[in-house]
């Protein structure tokens, strides 16, 4: 058993969600108890303490959509690529030249990167959306045997596509099945499998019907880029004379376990049957912006009581970083600086937690008993007072990934004091430095 005590503790629990000199009591994967610290020390007295120096104990963060596979292309120069006009260029010209070539050894050590700055930045689970088109067979078993030996949580799927042809796209759909036949079964509760679908734009009717029929009784909900770009929702309009939402919604793709990333171009009949069929949302602000593709209608998807999470899209690893623009971006864009100081901490904090808990076990992202205990430290001493109804507007302001000083996933530290646990961080960034020049070469 071990306590982790003496800090401020944010629970997220609506019982108690703020308590002074807290303590969490963790007992194997679970959080079992939870309370003063010195009310704590004297009830379980044959426990290890474990001290957070006055720092803030809170539920570890989830990330509900990230890129691995993007890893790589952090300082890649192409001298032969042109300044990319729009988003579909963006793609041609960055995203599907940097899959194409990618290795199950790019995918290793970009998984051993990107892992590694989550648990960093205090990320304990993250729903991941991978794409490597020539090493498409294992790839997602390659991720899932990094997470496992970085001790982290995570859900795992491969985008399908049609753009490299038939032969690939099988490949993805089988890649998908296995996977999930193998996770999905794992009683640890650790890792978990979704099937991906790259975007509607790149997906034909053919493609889609063979999805849903490879998905079968899997239940495992599928997870595709909705309505990102503008040019996702014209070739819909032209191919198939229905708006985004409304053919995946006919191809049968929505659903309780189905997350649809981004949907910028969406109007408010979509906004219904996203509603009507209880479909998640996660909304990217960072890469959004960074792609030019537009602004997420936030507060009518949030209105309509659609539970709409928070991601990065492979931008950054980074969820305060990525609550900070949600909350700047939806104020700029509506040029009204009272909107989004509820809604982009309930993305975080609240949303991305039910997401989760439609695909994990048991509770998570929470402090309360029967949680798994998945839990970080925070070094933040505030400049000025705490109470119950200021706690999100300390972390938007006061903290960044980095002030996490020790993460905790599944009732096991994975970094302690800065330093990640079960792997030599060091030799592996060095490792995917070689990994990644050589990588760079063959773009
Ligand atoms: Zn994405």
């Amino acid at each position: 058993m071990k306590l982790i005590g003496n800090g401020i503790l944010i629970t997220r629990n609506s019982e108690t969600p703020l308590l002074f000199d807290g303590c969490v009591v963790v007992d194997g994967n679970l959080i079992t108890d939870y309370g003063k610290t010195q009310d704590m020390k004297e009830k379980y007295t044959d426990s290890e303490f474990i001290d957070a120096k006055g720092s803030v104990i809170m539920p570890g963060l989830i990330n509900t959509h990230h890129h691995i596979y993007s890893a790589f292309a952090r300082g890649m120069i192409l001298k032969d690529s042109k300044p990319s006009k729009d988003f579909g260029e963006i793609l041609e010209n960055l995203w599907w030249r940097v899959d194409k070539v990618l290795n199950l050894e790019d995918v290793k050590y970009s998984a051993y990167a990107t892992f590694m700055d989550s648990i960093k930045n205090g990320v304990t689970t993250v729903i991941d959306h991978h794409a490597s088109q020539n090493s498409v067979e294992k790839s997602l078993f390659t991720l899932a045997d990094v997470a496992k030996e970085l001790g982290l949580r995570a859900s795992l799927c491969y985008e399908v596509s049609d753009r490299d042809g038939e032969e690939i796209c099988n490949q993805a759909i089988q890649e998908n099945v296995d996977f999930i036949k193998y996770a999905n079964n794992d009683e640890s509760d650790m890792i978990k499998g979704m099937f991906g679908i790259h975007a509607s734009f790149t997906v034909s009717d053919k493609t889609l019907e063979k999805c849903v029929e490879a998905m079968g009784d899997l239940d495992a909900g599928f997870h595709i880029h909705t309505a990102e770009g503008i040019g996702d929702l014209h070739d819909s309009l032209n191919k198939y004379g229905k708006r985004v939402v409304e053919r995946l919604h006919d191809a049968k793709i929505l659903g309780k376990k189905t997350i649809l990333v981004h949907c910028i171009h969406v109007n408010d009949f979509e906004l219904e049957l996203i509603k009507e069929t209880d479909s998640l949302v996660v909304h990217n602000p960072e890469s959004n912006m960074g792609n030019a593709v537009g602004c997420t209608p936030l507060l009518p998807i949030m209105d309509k009581g659609i539970t709409m999470g928070l991601g990065t899209d492979g931008y950054t690893s980074d969820m305060f970083e990525s609550l900070k623009v949600a909350n700047i971006l939806h104020k700029h864009h509506l040029c009204n600086p009272n909107v989004a100081w509820v809604e982009a901490p309930a993305m975080l904090f609240d949303n991305n937690r039910k997401i989760a808990e439609r695909f994990f076990n048991k509770p998570l992202g929470v402090i309360e008993k029967g949680a798994y205990a998945d839990i970080i430290i925070v070094d933040y001493d505030s400049l000025t007072p705490i109470n119950e109804n200021n706690i999100n507007s300390h972390l938007l302001f006061g903290v960044m990934g980095k002030n996490v000083v020790s993460t905790m996933i599944n009732g096991e530290f994975v970094m302690f004091n800065r330093e990640i646990i079960n792997v030599d961080e060091k030799a592996i960034l060095a490792k995917s430095r070689e990994v990644a020049s050589r990588f760079w070469e063959r773009v």
